[in-house]
C-alpha cells in the first residue's frame, strides 16, 4: 500500500513524500479514500495512529477547489485542547506547504486580535477549541454557513471535558450538507448518540481496540518503596539504566511533578516540567524545548499524556501508578508511536498492587518486572496496612472545607475532578451539569487539562448560557444550587463535626474554679 492510490491530489502526494511518510498507517489507508470521496467518516482511533494526517490530507485535496471568503471559513476542525489544536495547525503547515491556504488557529490564552485578522482575510481552515470558537461567533467575527467539512477530533475527550453541549450548539449553525469526519478513541453511549445525530451514513473505521497498548512498546515494572526520597532514587537509577534519547516522567499529582522536576534538576539531569498550573506560554516553551531536544526529560502530569504529539519519545517512566487504568495506556502511548520502538517502565510500591492489577486487566496481559516480581505475601501485607492506614485517617481530624484532613482533601479534590464535581466545576453552568449527569462515572480526562482548558471556556460558556438556563430550568436541576453538582451539594450538606446541633451540656456556663 502506498499514498499514491488513495485518491489524493498530486500536490498532496508531493507533500506527503516531503514529510517522509512512505506507507499510510491503517487509519490513513482506510479513511483517506472515503474522506476524499466526500463521505462521512466515523474513525475510532487513538492518537499515535496517524489519524491527524487521515483527515488533513483529504481536506487539503478537497480544498484545492475554491477559495474562502472573509469571515466565512470553508472547513472547521474542533479540538478539545489548545495543544492539540496547535498540533493540528502544525500538521497543516507541514503537509500543506504546497498549498496557499490560510489557517486560523482559534484557541484560548492568546489575544483575539491576531485571530480576527486571520478571519478577516478569509480562512480556508479554522482549527478551534469549542469555547474560543463560540466567543468569536458571538462577537460576529465568524460565520459558519460556508463550512464544507467539519472535523470533530478526540470526541471522547470532549465528553470528558464537558464540551458536548458546545459541540451541539456549534453543529446547529453549520450547513446540513457538509461532510463530517468524526474521531474518537472510544465509543461510550453519549459519543455514539452524537455520532448518530451528526453523521450521514458514515463509513465506520476502527483501527485498534480501544485502550490497547501499541505492540512496539516494551513495558516493564520496577519495585519501589513508598517513601518519597527512596522513590526518587529508584527513578534516577531507572533513568540511568537506560540509553535515553528523551523521556516523559509521569506523576499523578501536579505537586509531585514539581518535586520530581526539582530533584532531577538538583541531580544534574536536563529536565523540564509540564502541568496544568503553568500558563500557556510556559507550557508551549517547555514543549518546544522538549521537541527540539533542548530538554531531554519532561516531568509531567496527565495533561501531557493525552493527545500530545511529541514524535519519537524513546522512554516513558511512570513515577506513580495511575489511579485510572486508561491513563496508563495514554501515558505509555507517548512512546512507540507510528511504528517506532518504545520503552515504558513504572515504579510500583506495595500499595500500588491493586491499581496495577486493574491496568493488567485492561491490557489483558501481565507486565514483566525488571528485577523479579515482589513476594505476593509482602504485597498483601502492604495492602492490608494501607487499608488500615486509610481507616485510621478517616477516623482522624477534619478540615473545615469538607470534613477531611488536608492530605485526604487533596486526593478528594483529585477524585472529584475525575467524577465531575471539582471546585472548578462549581462555576460551571447548568448545561454542563446536565451533561455531567448524563455521563458515566468513568472519567479519564486529565484533571489539569480540565481546569486549564475547560474552566476558561466554561466560565464564558456559563455567562453565555445563563439567560437561557434561567428561562428554562431543567426540572431535576431545581434542587441543586446553580453551579453545584449533586455530589458536591450532598457533601456540603453533610454535617461537619456535630453540624448545627449544639448539645445542651456545651451551652452550660463554665465554672471558673
Ligand atoms: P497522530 O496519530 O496523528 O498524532 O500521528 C502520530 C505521529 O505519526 C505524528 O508524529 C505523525 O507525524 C506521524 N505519522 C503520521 N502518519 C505517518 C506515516 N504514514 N508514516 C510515518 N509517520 C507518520
Amino acid at each position: 500500500m502506498s499514498f499514491s492510490n488513495l485518491g489524493l491530489s498530486p500536490k498532496v502526494e508531493a507533500s506527503v513524500e516531503a514529510a517522509g511518510y512512505d506507507i499510510p498507517t491503517p487509519i490513513q489507508a482506510q479513511a483517506i479514500p472515503v474522506a476524499v470521496s466526500g463521505r462521512d467518516v466515523l474513525g475510532i482511533a487513538q492518537t499515535g495512529t496517524g489519524k491527524t494526517a487521515s483527515f488533513v490530507l483529504p481536506m487539503l485535496t478537497r480544498l484545492e477547489r475554491g477559495r474562502a471568503r472573509a469571515r466565512m471559513p470553508r472547513t472547521l476542525i474542533l479540538e478539545p485542547t489548545r495543544e492539540l489544536a496547535a498540533q493540528v495547525a502544525e500538521a497543516f503547515e507541514l503537509l500543506g506547504k504546497n498549498h496557499r491556504l490560510t489557517v486560523a488557529l482559534l484557541i484560548g490564552g492568546v489575544s483575539y486580535e491576531e485571530q480576527n485578522k486571520k478571519l478577516d482575510r478569509g480562512a480556508d481552515v479554522v482549527i478551534a477549541t469549542p469555547g474560543r470558537l463560540l466567543d468569536h461567533l458571538e462577537r460576529g467575527k465568524l460565520m459558519l454557513n460556508s463550512i464544507e467539512i467539519l472535523v470533530v477530533d478526540e470526541a471522547d475527550r470532549m465528553l470528558d471535558m464537558g464540551f458536548i453541549p458546545d459541540i451541539e450548539r456549534i453543529c446547529k449553525v453549520l450547513p446540513f450538507t457538509r461532510q463530517t469526519l468524526f474521531f474518537s478513541a472510544t465509543m461510550p453511549p453519549e459519543i455514539k448518540r452524537l455520532a448518530d445525530n451528526f453523521l450521514h451514513t458514515p463509513e465506520r473505521i476502527e483501527v485498534a481496540r480501544p485502550a490497547s497498548a501499541a505492540s512496539t512498546i516494551t513495558q516493564r515494572l520496577k519495585k519501589a518503596v513508598d517513601h518519597p526520597a527512596e522513590k526518587r532514587e529508584a527513578l534516577r537509577s531507572l533513568i540511568r539504566e537506560h540509553k535515553i534519547q528523551n523521556a516523559i516522567i509521569f506523576c499523578n499529582r501536579k505537586k509531585d511533578v514539581g518535586v520530581v522536576f526539582r530533584s532531577l534538576q538538583r541531580h544534574g539531569f536536563n529536565v523540564g516540567a509540564l502541568h496544568g498550573d503553568l500558563d500557556q506560554r510556559q507550557r508551549t516553551a517547555t514543549l518546544d524545548a522538549f521537541r527540539s531536544g533542548e530538554i531531554t526529560l519532561l516531568a509531567a502530569s496527565d495533561v501531557a499524556a493525552r493527545g500530545l504529539d511529541i514524535p519519537a519519545v524513546s522512554h516513558v517512566f511512570n513515577y506513580d501508578v495511575p489511579v485510572h487504568p486508561e491513563d496508563y495506556v495514554h501515558r505509555i502511548g507517548r512512546t512507540g508511536r507510528a511504528g517506532r520502538e518504545g520503552y515504558a517502565a513504572m515504579l510500583v510500591t506495595p500499595k500500588d498492587h491493586k491499581a496495577l492489577k486493574a491496568i493488567e486487566a485492561l491490557l489483558r496481559e501481565e507486565i514483566a518486572w525488571v528485577d523479579g516480581a515482589p513476594d505476593p505475601q509482602e504485597a498483601e501485607e502492604a495492602r492490608g496496612a494501607a487499608r488500615e492506614g486509610g481507616r485510621g485517617r478517616r477516623r482522624g481530624g477534619r478540615s473545615r472545607r469538607n470534613g477531611l484532613k488536608p492530605a485526604d482533601a487533596q486526593s478528594e479534590a483529585s477524585s472529584n475532578r475525575r467524577s465531575g464535581s471539582s471546585l472548578a466545576d462549581a462555576s460551571a453552568d447548568d448545561s454542563t451539569n446536565t451533561a455531567k449527569r448524563s455521563r458515566p462515572a468513568r472519567k479519564t480526562a486529565d484533571a489539569d487539562t480540565r481546569s486549564d482548558d475547560r474552566s476558561a471556556a466554561r466560565e464564558k460558556s456559563a455567562a453565555r448560557d445563563r439567560p437561557a438556563a434561567r428561562a428554562k430550568p431543567a426540572p431535576r436541576e431545581k434542587s441543586a444550587p446553580k453551579g453545584k453538582s449533586r455530589s458536591g451539594q450532598a457533601r456540603e450538606n453533610q454535617p461537619v463535626g456535630m453540624g448545627e446541633h449544639v448539645p445542651a451540656f456545651m451551652m452550660r456556663p463554665v465554672r471558673a474554679d
